[in-house]
């Protein structure tokens, strides 16, 4: 397959991926995995601590590259790109939600959200319109004008949930993102991650919270970097 391949109508496509960090011994965290995932899911990721979830996670996101095999992310193949084509095929492609949040905390709920479109060339005005419609959909409309520290637990992770839709990426990923909340936030959460697709967001959630789990169609089980279960392609 070509670098990028326009007819790969899939998401995100992993083959006999492994990541292997140096060291002795060098440690393999993720060991042969292959998996698709396509437009409209919503697949959690699941297994125990230290079973490569993260680094799974990162690989997909285009943060890393892998040791071997091939990730394609909207039909371009990751492994292959140099580390400034792979910062803009990220801004266009992915949005990412850690468990931590990462807001700049002196910024607004709506600026916060803009800085989600900072690398796609696009106005300071139409970022903020942009911004507040993404803001919306989170039903944080309300607290545009709120500094991210005047915000709560539950609220921040939905600022960080419309930063990383703001710019309509192909898949969003989320790690552990109810890690840091409160059960009943954290279920705020989980229901709003379903709503976003049912509007058709397609959603990668790593997570070791049963609770998400059930609430995803698709689960993918992780143990020492091997799939060792896969519910499957919903409707495949
Ligand atoms: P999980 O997210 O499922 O808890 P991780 O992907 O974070 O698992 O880690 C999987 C394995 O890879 C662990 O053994 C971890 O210690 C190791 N690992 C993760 N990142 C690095 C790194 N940068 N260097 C060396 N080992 C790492
Ligand atoms: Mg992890």
């Amino acid at each position: 397959m070509s670098v990028t391949d326009v007819t790969d109508h899939a998401v995100l496509r992993l083959s006999e991926v492994w990541k292997v960090y140096p060291g002795e011994p060098p440690v393999e965290s993720v060991r042969g995995v292959s998996l698709t995932v396509r437009p409209g899911e919503m697949l959690a990721l699941l297994g125990p601590s230290g079973s490569g979830k993260s680094t799974l996670l990162h690989l997909m996101a285009a943060l890393d590259r892998p040791t071997s095999g091939s990730v394609r992310l909207a039909g371009h193949d990751v492994g292959a790109y140099r580390d400034r084509r792979l910062a803009g095929l990220r801004a266009y492609h992915v949005g990412v939600v850690f468990q931590r949040f990462f807001l700049l905390e002196g910024l607004t709920a709506l600026e916060n959200v803009a800085t989600g479109l900072l690398y796609r060339g696009v106005s300071r005005a139409e970022r903020r319109r942009l911004a507040a419609g993404a803001l919306t959909g989170v039903g944080l409309a309300h607290r545009a004008g709120h500094r991210a520290s005047k915000l709560s637990g539950g609220e921040r992770q939905r600022v960080a949930i419309a930063r990383a839709l703001v710019g309509r990426p192909a898949v969003v990923l989320a790690d552990e993102p109810t890690g840091n909340l409160d059960s009943a936030s954290g279920a705020g959460i989980i229901a709003l991650l379903r709503e976003l697709n049912g509007h058709g967001a397609t959603l990668v959630v790593v997570t070791h919270d049963t609770k998400v789990a059930d609430a995803c169609p698709r689960r993918v089980e992780l143990r020492d970097g091997v799939v060792v279960g896969d519910s499957g392609e919903v409707g495949a």
